[in-house]
């Protein structure tokens, strides 16, 4: 999937840095290997529920982190270019908020967007603070993104994935789907502690994996803001293969695969490979209509 050359963005906003800043020693894992890759493990795309804060709670403002350097004057051949993935999360956060704007003012529904702030290593937030170990995740009370950026080449040298272009933008799709949850009043849905294959957890995280598939199916169909030409060019077959491939990665069996133990389903919180796999495609097949995993007798 790649954006028109010419496409500018300008709607949405992406920062870099803040909080904790860059390059302050970021909390020592130590041992490495089986240890960081069972943190990873429990907390990979943990999305949700890092605090325990119900969703929309405010937060006081003079507590709020900053939100660091507003990445901005982004065109589309940076945000192709594969070593910029500041503009290419510009970008992308520009067309998911068309998207989804579009989407919620066809159901006479009211839409705000979310904030994204990119980091590397650690970060303060309205959730606590956190480090890379974390992944990528949404914050509901201050309804922001946060991305530590070096999650990419992990997922490439640690978890073998593709990684491509495609697959970053579906990682930002997939955290863009819980701030719609977190809108919705899906995210409540959410029973601490309750994991498995069927359970609340791993259904919202499949939504957000379906809503990333429904972001990207419509991509480059949706007018940009000025009702100009759509920012992406639908995406090749390649390209999908690579964002299916991610949401395989990151499955739960595949990851305690990795972790050197057996497979255990009843300890998913986040969907098998299958499963997430099948609801990124349901989403870019179907639609935003078809991602109701609430309801379906299986996810
Ligand atoms: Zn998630």
């Amino acid at each position: 999937m790649t954006f028109r050359g010419d496409a500018n963005f300008d709607t949405t906003s992406v920062s870099r840095g803040g909080g904790g800043g860059r390059g302050g020693g970021a909390i020592a894992i130590g041992g490495g290997g089986i240890l960081t890759v069972i943190l990873v493990l429990v907390s990979m795309f943990f999305g949700v529920d890092l605090t325990g804060l119900a969703p929309g709670q405010p937060i006081d403002p003079q507590s709020q982190t900053q939100s660091g350097e507003e990445i901005t004057g982004c065109t589309g051949e940076q945000a192709n270019d594969p070593a910029n993935i500041d503009c290419r999360m510009e970008g992308g956060a520009d067309s998911m908020s068309q998207f989804w704007e579009t989407t919620f003012a066809a159901n006479n529904l009211e839409y705000r967007d979310p904030t994204v702030q990119l980091f590397d290593r650690q970060v303060e937030t309205g959730c606590g603070g956190a480090t890379s170990a974390v992944g990528p995740f949404y914050c509901p009370p201050d309804e922001r993104i946060y991305l530590d950026t070096t999650f990419f080449q992990q997922m490439r040298d640690q978890f073998g994935a593709s990684g491509g272009n495609l697959a970053q933008l579906y990682v930002l799709g997939h955290e863009w789907g819980h701030h719609i949850q977190n809108v919705t009043g899906d995210l409540q849905r959410v029973q601490q502690g309750d994991t498995g294959p069927q359970s609340t957890a791993v259904r919202s995280e499949l939504q957000a994996d379906c809503y990333a598939g429904a972001w990207i199916a419509a991509a480059s169909q949706t007018a940009d803001d000025d009702g100009g030409a759509p920012l992406l060019i639908a995406p090749t077959q390649t390209e999908m293969n690579d964002a299916l491939n991610a949401a395989q990665t990151i499955g739960d069996d595949r990851l305690q695969q990795m972790g050197g133990g057996g497979v255990n389903p009843e300890g998913w919180t986040h969907g098998s490979s299958e499963q997430r796999a099948n609801w990124l495609a349901t989403g870019y097949n179907d639609g935003v209509g078809a991602c109701n995993t609430w309801s379906a007798p299986q996810v």
